[in-house]
C-alpha cells in the first residue's frame, strides 16, 4: 500500500468506489469519470506504478480480470463492443500512477476515436522494427 496512491486507498476501502469484482490480486471498479457508462479500471491489489515495474504475477492476474469484466460488461451495459487501454506515465497519458487497464463499453455510432493512426515514412518501419527487436534480445 502507497499511502499516497487513490488507488490504493480505493483497494482498502479508504475511498469509495463502485467496485465490481474483486479477487487475491485485482481488483475492478467504475470510472468516476467515463468514456461511457460501464467504463471499468482494473487494478492489481499490490501498487506498483506502470506496466514497466508491475510483477509478470500481478501482470498476468490483471489480464485474467480484464477478460472476465470485459464479458461482463459487454452483457451487462448492452455494448456493441468493447476497448481495452492502458497510459505508461505522464506523457501517454497517465494520471494515476498505479497500474490500470481501462475497460471501455463502445455503442454503435458513439463516435469515439480513441486512437488516431498515420502512415510510416519510407524506412520507418524496418528501422523501428530492428530497434525494437534488438531491444527484446537484452529485455527481460
Ligand atoms: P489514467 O489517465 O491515469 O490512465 O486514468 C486515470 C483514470 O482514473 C481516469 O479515467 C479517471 O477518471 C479515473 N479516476 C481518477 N480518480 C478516480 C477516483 O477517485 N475514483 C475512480 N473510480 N476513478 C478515478
Ligand atoms: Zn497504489
Amino acid at each position: 500500500m502507497n499511502g499516497d496512491c487513490i488507488f490504493c486507498k480505493i483497494v482498502a476501502g479508504e475511498l469509495p468506489s463502485h467496485k465490481l469484482y474483486e479477487d487475491g490480486k485485482t481488483l475492478a471498479f467504475l470510472d468516476i469519470r467515463p468514456v461511457n457508462a460501464g467504463h471499468t479500471l482494473v487494478v492489481p491489489k499490490n501498487h506498483s506504478s506502470n506496466i514497466f515495474d508491475i510483477s509478470p504475477e500481478d501482470w498476468a492476474a490483471v489480464a485474467e480480470t480484464t477478460r472476465i469484466v470485459a464479458r461482463a460488461i459487454d452483457e451487462g451495459v448492452g455494448a456493441d463492443g468493447v476497448n481495452i487501454g492502458m497510459n505508461n506515465r505522464e506523457d501517454a497519458g497517465q494520471v494515476v500512477h498505479h497500474p490500470h487497464i481501462h475497460v471501455i463499453p463502445r455503442f454503435k455510432g458513439d463516435g469515439i476515436k480513441l486512437m488516431p493512426q498515420r502512415d510510416y515514412r519510407e524506412g520507418e518501419a524496418d528501422e523501428t522494427a530492428r530497434k525494437i527487436r534488438a531491444a527484446l534480445q537484452t529485455s527481460t
